[in-house]
């Protein structure tokens, strides 16, 4: 299955691609996934990439952003509206260009690291509860039924 031609899921995701065989796409839309990849099969509705991406593209953005800003005010003291016709539509063309690969990238590193959602599944993972009392020298641990 991981026959991806020697490449990062993490890559292949970057480029849009599936990160199990770096031949399928791994997108339907421009954010949308694709059900499934055209080439493996593998189903793309495991993982969901939630706000990561957006937050990842929100720091990089606003640092290619806010610092030129500031220089330029420093330098020029622009009108207020000078700054909100460079960098508004800057920052949202930095986005749009930003936000697909990133999306892509973050599902390579899920797929890579098997990451997902957290699911309370007694038999696979127990619930573990710290109540933040010691008794004895064993922390005590209940399952989901003994809550
Ligand atoms: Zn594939």
């Amino acid at each position: 299955m991981l026959d991806n031609q020697g490449k990062s899921p993490v890559f292949q995701g970057l480029a849009g691609r599936c990160p199990a065989c770096g031949k399928g796409k791994l997108f339907a839309g421009y954010l949308k996934f694709a059900d499934r990849c055209n080439s493996c099969e593998l189903v793309f509705d495991t993982g969901d990439t939630g706000d990561g991406p957006a937050v990842l593209v929100m720091s990089i953005v606003g640092f290619l952003v806010v610092f030129p800003a500031l220089a330029v005010e420093k330098v020029f003291k622009p009108e207020v509206w000078v700054h909100a016709l460079l960098w508004l539509p800057l920052s949202t063309l930095l986005v749009l260009l930003f936000l697909h690969p990133a999306r892509g990238m973050w599902y390579g590193l899920m797929f890579k690291f098997n990451a997902g959602e957290a699911v309370l599944d007694d038999e696979a993972f127990p619930v573990k509860v710290d109540t933040g009392f010691a008794s004895g020298n064993a922390q005590e641990e209940r399952t989901r039924e003994n809550l």
